[in-house]
C-alpha cells in the first residue's frame, strides 16, 4: 500500500506517519528529513539545500523526484510507503505519477490533512523531537510521560528544526497554498483524495485515517 500524506507544514504528517509506519508496515518517506540529512553531510549540495530551506522555500523539483525515485527502490520499501512532504508542486505530482508507472507500482490513497492556519503556527512553533530516536513532542499538544525524557527511547537531548520558527513558518505556508495546494485537484479527478479532520486530536486523526484505508 502507498501513500501520500498531504498537508501545510504542522498538519500531523509526521505524527501520524509514524504510527502508520508501525500499523501496516510501511515506510516514511519524508523529503524533508532527507534533506535535513543532506544537510547535516556538509557536501556542496548540503550548503546549497540550506540556504533554500531557511528562506522557506522549495527545492528543485528534478532534485526531489530523483531522491524519491532511488529511495523506493531500497528493499524496505517492498511492502509499500507514505510519503510526507512530497509531491510539493503539481510538476512534482506528475513525475511521481510517470516514476511509479515505470516501475510497475501506483499511489493508493493520497490523504488531505486540512488544519487552520492558525493552529498551524502554534504547532510548529511548539514542536521538538527526541535527537536519539526522532520521536516528535509538543510543548502543549504532546508532552513526555516524564519531563524531559523520551516515551520511546529514555533519551533525554531534544532539538527543534531551525527553520520552525513564526518568519520562516509564514513563509512556508505560504508556498504550501501557492504551490501544493494546487496538486489537490489532480489527484481529486484521479480519484485518490480523501480528507481528514487535521484539527481533531491526534488519536482521533488516526482514527479518521484507519478508517479510509
Ligand atoms: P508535519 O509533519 O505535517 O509538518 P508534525 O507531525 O510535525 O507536522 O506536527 C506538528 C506539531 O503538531 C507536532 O509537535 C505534533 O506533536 C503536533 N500535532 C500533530 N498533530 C496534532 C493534532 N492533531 N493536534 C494537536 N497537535 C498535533
Ligand atoms: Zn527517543
Amino acid at each position: 500500500m502507498n501513500i501520500i500524506l498531504l498537508g501545510p507544514p504542522g498538519a500531523g504528517k509526521g505524527t501520524q506517519a509514524k504510527r502508520l509506519e508501525e500499523k501496516y508496515n510501511l515506510v516514511q518517506l519524508s523529503t524533508g528529513d532527507m534533506l535535513r540529512a543532506l544537510v547535516a553531510s556538509g557536501s556542496e549540495l548540503g550548503r546549497q539545500a540550506k540556504a533554500i530551506m531557511d528562506q522557506g522555500q522549495l527545492m528543485p523539483d528534478e532534485l526531489m523526484v530523483e531522491m524519491i525515485a532511488k529511495r523506493v527502490d531500497e528493499p524496505d520499501c517492498a511492502n509499500g510507503f507514505i510519503l510526507d512532504g512530497f509531491p510539493r508542486t503539481t510538476g512534482q505530482a506528475q513525475a511521481l505519477d510517470k516514476m511509479l508507472a515505470e516501475k510497475g507500482l501506483k499511489l493508493d490513497h493520497v490523504i488531505e490533512m486540512k488544519v487552520d492556519d492558525a493552529a498551524l503556527v502554534e504547532r510548529i512553533t511548539g514542536r521538538y523531537t527526541c535527537a536519539a530516536c526522532g520521536a516528535g513532542y509538543h510543548d502543549k499538544f504532546q508532552v513526555p510521560k516524564v519531563v524531559g525524557v523520551c516515551d520511546s527511547c529514555g533519551g533525554t537531548e531534544f532539538k527543534r528544526r531551525s527553520d520552525d520558527n513564526e518568519a520562516t513558518v509564514r513563509s512556508r505556508l505560504e508556498a504550501f497554498y501557492a504551490q501544493t495546494a494546487p496538486i489537490l485537484p489532480y489527484y481529486r479527478d484521479k480519484g485518490v483524495l480523501k480528507t481528514v479532520d487535521g484539527m481533531a486530536e491526534i488519536d482521533e486523526v488516526t482514527k479518521q485515517i484507519g478508517a479510509l484505508l
